[in-house]
């Protein structure tokens, strides 16, 4: 068929149904289509003009790390809690090709992600009712330092004393900060976690010798009920114990259980309140700051408590992220992931430097499953092991390149962060993938960040150049 005569049939199609006698033709055609396409520009034209606009505008307003508020005034040191920024880390992304972004946990006012965990623990055991504010309440947990500079932190910002017990070849300066915190530190031998000497094991038994009454449960002192039913809900993970031995006895053995002093083990490893404060806290933020667009989440485990909570509210919303484990040498864990056993080479007789994980990298790494790290085990798609050495070269190229002065277990994370980059390929298109900067160097000015120490440790050898990151990735 002629292109006339299709022409010349449509439009008698539509000339019936034109209103008053009004005609359809070929004019009716061309102002409509020139109407169309002036219209069309214009729109094109006004929407180019605006995004110019709005490019221009952004140049010159000077760009803030946070959003400043009028009339926002926190409500003291524990709203400083959480909300930390997501910063890309400029010479990873170059040298990768993929968006390495780093939650900047370290700028939490106790200095790393434990600060969340702690008010969660805490927070969770006021609202059970089992501590309470300025009643000469003690907080007990056994930790390697992060976790009991933030207990000592909140603890004393809501009016609790906090009783830190460590082992005695951590960083001294994390003992130090404890004792200006005005927590009560006790240092101990790292011995096995199956030796009632273990740091943790003593924190549960100082919290029950505390008071000469085990108090466990989450409605301990529900008074209406009498003998075995007041603890059939009880929580064994808990430990709470009234001081009975008081000074003041009125006080201690009073009816108002809101005034006797409490002692409370906190236990970081076993205490849900520790996954609890990633998924409901660091997990949604990382989501919100990616705009949901994020490909992987790496991180170490000393607890599982990141690993996991940030883990399971990622995967819950997108089941496509990948959860990877950064971890460092001496740790069982990797082998745990990719084969099925706890195993770590340096557990073999005779190789031993170290009780508990052999790195000097220190937060990170277990040879244990605890119950925040048993919640990640069926959700961990990847893992990747770190030297000491590679996390030193880590470490000293951050600061280099991107002014980053940051800790062991963050220069664990990047290096994992990166060797999954180069895991991708060119073609599956730019990855982001997040990470946890977890604690700053002036942590570790002693052992990760000393040279003398390395070198006493065979982790660097003397008259040897530290490599560069780009020949051992
Ligand atoms: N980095 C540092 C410095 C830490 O202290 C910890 C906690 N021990 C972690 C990372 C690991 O966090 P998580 O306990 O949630 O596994």
């Amino acid at each position: 068929m002629e292109w006339s005569s299709l022409w010349s049939r449509i439009l008698n199609k539509l000339r019936p149904r034109l209103p008053y006698g009004l005609r359809f033709d070929r004019s009716w055609a061309f102002g409509f289509v020139l109407g169309s396409s002036v219209f069309l520009s214009s729109a094109s034209l006004a929407y180019y003009y605006r995004t110019q606009w709005r490019t221009k505008r952004a140049l010159t307003i000077p760009k803030r790390p946070i959003e400043l508020r009028r009339n926002e005034v926190l409500d003291g040191v524990t709203a400083l809690i959480g909300n930390t920024p997501l910063i890309r880390i400029n010479s990873l992304c170059e040298l990768t090709g993929c968006e390495i972004l780093g939650k900047a946990e370290y700028l939490n006012p106790g200095g790393s992600p434990k600060d969340r965990v702690a008010l969660r623990i805490i927070e969770q055991a006021e609202e059970d009712g089992l501590i309470h504010p300025h009643t000469n309440s003690t907080i007990f947990e056994g930790t390697v330092g992060s976790t009991g500079i933030s207990i000592a932190t909140v603890a004393k910002a809501k009016g609790y004393n906090a009783y830190i017990i460590m082992p005695d070849d951590v960083a001294p300066e994390k003992a130090m900060i404890l004792e200006r915190l005005g927590a009560t530190v006790e240092k101990v031998r790292p011995v096995s976690i199956v030796s009632s000497q273990h740091f943790v094991n003593l924190a549960r038994s100082k919290a029950l010798a505390f008071g000469k009454t085990e108090l466990v449960g989450p409605n301990p002192f529900d008074i209406e009920t009498e003998g075995e039913e007041a603890f059939e809900n009880a929580r064994e993970d808990l430990v709470v114990t009234t001081d009975m031995a008081a000074e003041d006895q009125d006080l201690a053995l009073s009816d108002n259980p809101a005034k006797q002093p409490r002692g409370l083990f906190a236990d970081q490893f076993e205490n849900l309140a520790n996954f609890d404060a990633h998924y409901n806290g660091t997990g949604p933020e990382i989501l919100r700051q990616t705009n949901g667009e994020i490909d992987a989440f790496v991180a170490g485990a000393g607890t599982g408590g990141t690993l996991a909570g940030v883990g399971a509210l990622l995967k819950q919303v997108n089941p496509e992220v990948k959860l990877v484990l950064a971890d460092p040498q001496g740790s069982g864990l990797y082998n745990r992931i990719k084969n099925g056993v706890m195993y770590s080479s340096t557990e073999s007789e005779g190789s031993r430097r170290r009780y508990q994980v052999d790195t000097v990298v220190e937060g990170i790494g277990i040879n244990r499953i605890t119950a925040n790290m048993q919640k990640s085990l069926d959700l961990i798609d990847d893992a990747f092991k770190v030297t000491d050495l590679e996390a030193v070269v880590m470490s000293r190229h951050l600061v280099k390149n991107d002014g980053l002065f940051l800790g062991s277990s963050s220069a664990v994370n990047l290096l994992a962060a990166c060797r999954l980059a180069n895991k991708y390929h060119a073609g599956d298109g730019k990855k982001t993938i997040v990470t946890i900067l977890c604690d700053s160097g002036s942590r570790h000015y002693s052992k990760f960040w000393s040279d003398e120490h390395l070198l006493a440790n065979g982790i660097i050898k003397a008259g040897q150049e530290i490599p560069p990151l780009e020949s051992i990735l």
